[in-house]
C-alpha cells in the first residue's frame, strides 16, 4: 500500500512539509523511492527523563526531533536507517505503559505511546517497513545492538560498587557496553567499541574484564559482546538539552530516592502525552490515490 504512494504528489508534499519543519537544522529528506509512512509524537526515554519527540516513519528511515512548536517547528534531527533497527516490546508496569525499545547497532532507547492501540500501530508499521527493506535488499537483520542506557534517576548509587552516592562532585557515568550508571573509579577504563566510535569508550570494570578476556581469547563467545555496545557521545544523551555542566544538579534530590529499580521509571509518573497531540497518522492504508 505504501508503494502506491511512491510517486504521489501527496507524499512529495508531506516530505516537503517535514523538511520545512526542521528547516536548516535538518537534512534533505526527499530522495527517489522514499515514502513518508506515518508520523506522530512519542515519549522518548532520555538520560535525564522522558521527553516528547516528534517521530516520522519513512519506508527506509526513522526520523525524530525535538518539538519547538508543535506541528510547525522541530530541531535536533536524528535519522536512523531502518535496516539496522530491531524493535522489542516492553511490558507495562505501574508507571510506564505502551513502550518498546528501538535498538540499533550504535544506539538503543525506549519510547512510549499514549495508548496500547497506538503502540501496536507504530510497531506494526515500523516492522513492516523493516521487513520490506530487508526483503528488497536481501540483507540480513543486524543482530547486535547497543545497550539501552539506564536513566540517571534509577541509580542513586553506583550500580557497580553499590557504594558511591552520586553528587555534584561524584558524577554519573554510563558504561557504553552494558548501559549501567557507574561512578568514575568504577569506569576508569576505556575500550574500543567499533560500532559506536573510532575512539575507545568508557566501560565499567566488569565489562572491561569481559571485553579484555574476549580480546585475548578471540575465539571466545564473549567477543561478540564487544560490538553490542552502547551509545552516543561521552556521557551525554545526544538529544538531551541538559548537557555537561548544568547537567548533574538533579543528583541532589535523587540521593533520597528509594527503592532503586533498574527498570525505567520510579519517578516520572505523568509522562503520558496528551492523547490529542499524540495520535499518530499513518498514510497509505486507506488513502485514495491523488
Ligand atoms: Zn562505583
Ligand atoms: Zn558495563
Amino acid at each position: 500500500m505504501v508503494d502506491k504512494l511512491v510517486n504521489s504528489e501527496a507524499n512529495a508534499r508531506r516530505i516537503t512539509m517535514v523538511e520545512s519543519c526542521f528547516g536548516s537544522s535538518g537534512q534533505p529528506l526527499a530522495v527517489p523511492g522514499r515514502v513518508l509512512v506515518g508520523e506522530g509524537v512519542l515519549t522518548k526515554m532520555c538520560r535525564k527523563k522522558p521527553k516528547t519527540r516528534q517521530f516520522y516513519l519513512f519506508n527506509d528511515i526513522l526520523v525524530y526531533g525535538n518539538i519547538v512548536i508543535n506541528k510547525k517547528k522541530y530541531n535536533k534531527q536524528h535519522i536512523i536507517p531502518l535496516e539496522e533497527v530491531k524493535l522489542e516490546s516492553l511490558g507495562d508496569d505501574e508507571h510506564y505503559r505502551n513502550g518498546w525499545l528501538i535498538r540499533t547497532a550504535s544506539k538503543s532507547f525506549a519510547v512510549y505511546a499514549a495508548t496500547a492501540v497506538e503502540k501496536g500501530e507504530w510497531m506494526a508499521h515500523i516492522n513492516k517497513c523493516i521487513d520490506d527493506l530487508l526483503r528488497k535488499s536481501g540483507k540480513k537483520a543486524v543482530s547486535e545492538h547497543a545497550a539501552v542506557w539506564v536513566p540517571d534517576v534509577e541509580a542513586p548509587v553506583c550500580m557497580h560498587c553499590k557504594k558511591t552516592q552520586f553528587t555534584l562532585i561524584n558524577r554519573r557515568h554510563h558504561c557504553r557496553k552494558c548501559g549501567s550508571v557507574v561512578c568514575g573509579p568504577c569506569s576508569n577504563k576505556r575500550f574500543l567499541l567499533p560500532n559506536q566510535s573510532s575512539k575507545p569508550l568508557r566501560v565499567c570494570l566488569q565489562c572491561y574484564e569481559v571485553l579484555t578476556a574476549a580480546k585475548t581469547n578471540p575465539t571466545s563467545d564473549a567477543l561478540r559482546v564487544n560490538s553490542q555496545d552502547s551509545s552516543g557521545e561521552e556521557d551525554s544523551d545526544d538529544d538531551d538539552e541538559a548537557q555537561k555542566g548544568q547537567s548533574e544538579t538533579h543528583d541532589l534530590f535523587v540521593l533520597t530516592e528509594v527503592p532503586l529499580r533498574y527498570q525505567w521509571g520510579t519517578r516520572y509518573r505523568h509522562y503520558d502525552c496528551e492523547k490529542a497531540e499524540t495520535k499518530p497518522t499513518f498514510y497509505g492504508d486507506n488513502e485514495k490515490q491523488e
